[in-house]
């Protein structure tokens, strides 16, 4: 379970995130939906502690992220614990962010060999498993470049995986594909929500949101303006704001 208390982030004097409080259930799909500039990707960053929060805090099944209680404040874990944590965490770019000098496979077999200290074997036999998992197998010795935008998100994807991460965070991952390679990235996204994988997923794909979540949470300036289930918060919003948001983009 991730539970965000209190988030505030400022900017400038301007307060993007500004008092969020929001818990995604363990195993469940909570998809944050927004105008542009909410506060959506700054709410996932500080999940993954890329951005420190100036108050509130975040915590993952009851583990505080990149900080700890120090008296009556809080201080700033060591680099080495924020990466240990973060390795816990996938997260899905908009733009793939793939290492262009990597075949698919060495992107995928990174992390693990790495991070966890995966003997080469092992993490290859798991890399070549997510990559059939994305319908990827026969891609392993190609370079980024060589793949279509949505092979390049599916290739994002087995290796955000590949950690065994205990959440996944994914930011548009569709906004960047021409239409026709949409469908293939929501299918294995569908899939991972399907096998009970903790995930808070940015989209601006209404219908598929209403498909995956278990819980939506319409931001504006900063605010949580209406969280609830996909019914009630996309077919009978309550509020003016989630209402002229969603007549705009569906
Ligand atoms: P979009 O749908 O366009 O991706 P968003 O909801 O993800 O928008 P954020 O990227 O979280 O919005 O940005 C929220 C606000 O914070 C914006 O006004 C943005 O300009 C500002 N902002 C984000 N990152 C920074 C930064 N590093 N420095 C200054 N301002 C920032
Ligand atoms: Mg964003």
């Amino acid at each position: 379970e991730v539970r965000i208390r209190g988030a505030v982030k400022t900017y400038d004097g301007i307060r993007v995130l500004d008092g969020i409080d929001l818990t995604a259930p363990s195993g469940q799909v909570t998809v944050v939906l927004g105008p542009s500039g909410s506060g959506k990707s700054t709410l996932l960053r500080t999940v993954n502690h890329l951005e420190r929060l100036d108050s509130g805090y975040v915590s993952i099944d009851g583990e505080l992220v990149g900080v700890r209680v120090h008296g009556d404040r809080f201080k700033e874990l060591s680099e080495r614990a924020i990466l240990r944590q973060r390795s816990r965490i996938g997260f899905v770019f908009q733009n793939f962010n793939l290492f262009p000098h990597l075949t698919i496979l060495d992107n995928v077999v990174e992390a693990p060999l790495v991070t966890q200290r995966l003997p080469r074997v092992e993490a290859v036999t798991r890399a070549k498993e997510l990559l059939a998992r994305v319908g990827l197998e026969d891609k392993a010795g190609a370079y980024p470049r060589q793949l279509s935008g949505g092979q390049q998100q599916r290739v994002a994807i087995a290796r955000a995986l590949a950690l065994e991460p205990r959440l996944i965070l994914l930011d548009e991952p569709t906004s960047a594909l021409d239409p026709e390679l949409v469908g293939e990235v929501l299918a294995v996204i569908r899939e991972l929500a399907r096998s009970g994988t903790t995930m808070i997923v940015v989209t601006h794909e209404i219908g598929f949101a209403r498909e995956i979540a278990d819980h939506v949470v319409f931001l504006d300036e900063g605010r949580v303006i209406e969280e609830g289930p996909p019914s009630a918060v996309l077919d009978r919003p309550r509020h003016d704001r989630t209402r002229a948001f969603l007549g705009k983009v569906t």
